[in-house]
C-alpha cells in the first residue's frame, strides 16, 4: 500500500456510521422490544453504537428464516460453480469495504489499525475466497461394491448451522465458519460476541449484496447466556460451530447434549508451549518469534506461545536479546499506523490479566518488564507487555490460559522433561520446539500432544491447514478442506443394478 493510500483513521471514525441492529432474512431487525446494549470502544471508553441485544424470541426468528432457506434449497440448489462466484464477489466485497471493516475492528474490540487492515481483513476475506474457489472442485466417492450394486458416498450440507465466535479475531472468526459453512450449501445463524459485535454485521450485508440469498446468513448479536444459550438449545438448530473459552465449549456441548444432539464442534482456549533447545539454529529467530508471537493481538490469540521453555545453558542470552525488544511493543493508539499493541477488550479482560501479572508476582515469579496498566488517561484499558522470569510450572501464571501480554519464561536442561511439562495442561492447541538437531526435532514434536506444533518457527499459518486443539482445547478442526467434515453429512446411497 502506499502512503497516500493510509486514510486518517481518526477522521473515518468520526464520520463513521454504526449500524448495531440485527441481520435476520435478508434485512436489518430490531431486537425484539427493541432491547439493545451499549458498545463502547476500549481504545477509549467512546459509545459506538447501542446494538441489538438479541434473545430466544429473535434467535426463534432467525433459525425460521435459515430453515425456510434451507428447506427450498434456494442456496443449497445453486450450481456449485455459481456458488463459488458468489462467494467470491463477497470477498471482493470485503477487500472493496477493507478501510470500513479494519475501523470497525479496532474501534471494537482495540486492536492495532495497521494489523486490522493488513491480516485481519486480509486473511478474512481470503478464507472466504478459499472456500468459494474450492466449491465446484470436490468431487463425491463411489466405493468398491459388488458388481450388482452401485454404492454412492456423498456429502450433504447439515443444515442449519449456528456459529458462536469471541472477540479476539471478531471478521477472521466468522470468516472460518461461515465460509466452509455456506461453501457447503447450509444456512447460518452467526452469534458474534458481545464484546465485538460489529463486523460480523456488516459481513451479513455484504454478503447479501454479493448475492447470497435471504435467510441463508443471518448474525444476531446478543449476550452469550441470552442468543448464545438459545442457539446452542435450539431444536431446529443442526450444527454448532463454537470457538471460544473451553469453559463456554463444556456448556455448549451440554446444551447440544441435552436438546436436539445437534452436532458441537470447539475451538477453545490454550496454553501453548514454546521448547527452545541450546541447539537453536537461529537464537535471533527464535525470540523474535517467541516475543512477537506472544505480544501479537495484545495477547489475545487462543494460540499464542504463552509458556516458554528455554534450555538453562543459553537463558540468559534470550532473555537480554528478548529484553531488548520489548520496548517496540508498546500500547500505542491503535488508530495510528505505527502502533504495533493496542487496547485489551475490555475492562473486565483487564482485570483478569492484571489479577494474573499479581498472582505472578506474588508467587514469586520475576518480573523482569512491564506488568502495568498504562495509558489511563485515555480513558482506555491498555497492559504494557509483560516477561516473567523463573516462572515454575506449577504457577498459576504457568497453568492457566491468561489471555493478555504476560509472556513466562520456564528453564530446563533435559528436554524431556519440558515435553512433559508441556503436555502436563488440559490444553492441546499448539506447541513449538527450536532444535537443530533432526531427529530431536521429531522426536520432540511427535511428543507434543497438540493441534499444531512448529518446528524452528512459530508464525506459519494458512488457510490451507486445519487449526484446533488435542485435549480440552476443542475437537474439529478449521480452515483447510477438512473443515467441510463439520458441516456435511455424509451419506451413502446403494443402488441395485441387477
Ligand atoms: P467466551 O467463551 O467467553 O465467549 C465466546 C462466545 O460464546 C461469545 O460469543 C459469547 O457470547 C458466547 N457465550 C458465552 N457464554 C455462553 C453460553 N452460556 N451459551 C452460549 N454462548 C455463550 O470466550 P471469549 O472470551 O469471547 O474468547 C476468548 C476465548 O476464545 C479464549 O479462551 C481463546 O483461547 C478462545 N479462542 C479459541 C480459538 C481457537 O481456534 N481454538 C480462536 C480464538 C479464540
Amino acid at each position: 500500500t502506499t502512503a497516500h493510500a493510509i486514510p486518517n483513521w481518526h477522521h473515518l471514525a468520526r464520520d463513521l456510521k454504526i449500524d448495531g441492529r440485527a441481520f435476520i432474512n435478508g434485512r436489518r431487525a430490531d431486537a425484539r422490544e427493541s432491547a439493545t446494549f451499549a458498545c463502547h470502544s476500549p481504545i477509549d471508553g467512546r459509545l459506538l453504537a447501542n446494538v441489538a441485544r438479541c434473545t430466544g424470541a429473535d434467535v426463534d426468528a432467525a433459525v425460521a428464516a435459515a430453515r425456510a432457506a434451507f428447506e427450498d434449497r434456494r442456496w443449497a440448489s445453486v450450481a456449485p460453480a455459481k456458488r463459488k462466484k458468489t462467494l467470491i464477489k463477497f470477498a471482493d466485497l470485503m477487500l472493496q469495504h477493507a478501510p470500513e471493516l479494519a475501523l470497525l475492528e479496532t474501534l471494537d474490540m482495540g486492536k492495532p489499525i495497521r494489523y486490522a487492515r493488513s491480516v485481519d481483513v486480509q486473511l478474512a476475506q481470503n478464507c472466504i475466497r478459499w472456500y468459494g474457489e474450492a466449491v465446484d472442485k470436490i468431487y463425491d466417492e463411489i466405493a468398491p461394491a459388488p458388481e450388482e450394486a452401485l454404492a454412492l458416498i456423498t456429502r450433504e450440507p447439515v443444515g442449519v448451522v449456528a456459529a458462536i465466535i469471541p472477540w479476539n479475531y471478531p471478521m477472521l472468526m466468522a470468516a472460518w465458519k461461515i465460509a466452509p459453512a455456506l461453501a457447503a450449501g447450509n444456512s447460518v445463524v452467526l452469534k458474534p460476541s458481545e464484546k465485538a459485535p460489529l463486523t460480523s454485521l456488516r459481513m451479513a450485508e455484504l454478503a447479501l449484496e454479493a448475492g447470497i440469498p435471504e435467510g441463508v446468513f443471518n448474525v444476531l448479536p446478543g449476550y452469550g447466556n441470552e442468543a448464545g444459550a438459545a442457539l446452542a438449545l435450539h431444536m431446529d438448530v443442526d450444527c454448532i460451530g463454537f470457538t471460544g473459552s473451553t469453559r463456554t465449549g463444556k456448556q455448549i456441548v451440554q446444551m447440544a447434549g441435552q436438546s436436539n444432539l445437534k452436532r458441537a464442534w470447539t475451538e477453545l482456549g490454550g496454553k501453548s508451549a514454546n521448547i527452545v533447545c541450546a541447539d537453536c539454529p537461529d537464537l535471533d529467530a527464535a525470540v523474535s518469534a517467541a516475543i512477537g508471537s506472544i505480544y501479537f493481538n495484545q495477547g489475545e490469540s487462543c494460540n499464542a506461545p504463552s509458556r516458554l521453555f528455554v534450555e538453562a545453558s543459553i537463558k540468559d542470552a534470550f532473555i537480554e536479546k528478548a529484553l531488548a525488544m520489548m520496548p517496540q511493543y508498546a500500547p500505542g493508539d491503535p488508530l495510528d499506523e505505527s502502533t504495533v499493541m493496542g487496547a485489551i477488550v475490555d475492562e473486565v479482560q483487564l482485570r483478569t490479566v492484571m489479577g494474573y501479572i499479581d498472582s505472578g508476582k506474588s508467587a514469586g515469579a520475576k518480573l523482569l518488564h512491564g506488568g502495568a496498566q498504562t495509558r489511563i488517561d485515555t480513558g482506555g484499558y491498555y497492559v504494557e507487555p509483560t516477561l516473567f522470569d523463573e516462572v515454575r510450572h506449577d504457577m498459576q501464571i504457568a497453568r492457566e490460559e491468561i489471555f493478555g501480554p504476560v509472556l513466562s519464561v520456564l528453564s530446563f536442561t533435559d528436554v524431556h522433561e519440558a515435553v512433559r511439562q508441556a503436555n502436563d495442561t488440559p490444553y492441546g492447541l499448539h506447541a513449538a520446539v527450536w532444535t537443530a538437531n533432526i531427529s530431536k526435532a521429531i522426536t520432540v514434536s511427535r511428543a507434543l500432544r497438540a493441534g499444531t506444533v512448529h518446528v524452528n518457527q512459530y508464525d506459519n499459518d494458512d488457510i490451507t491447514v486445519p487449526f484446533g486443539g488435542y485435549k480440552q482445547s476443542g475437537n474439529g478442526r478449521d480452515k483447510s478442506l477438512h473443515a467441510f467434515d463439520k458441516y456435511t453429512e455424509l451419506k451413502t446411497t446403494w443402488i441395485q443394478v441387477k
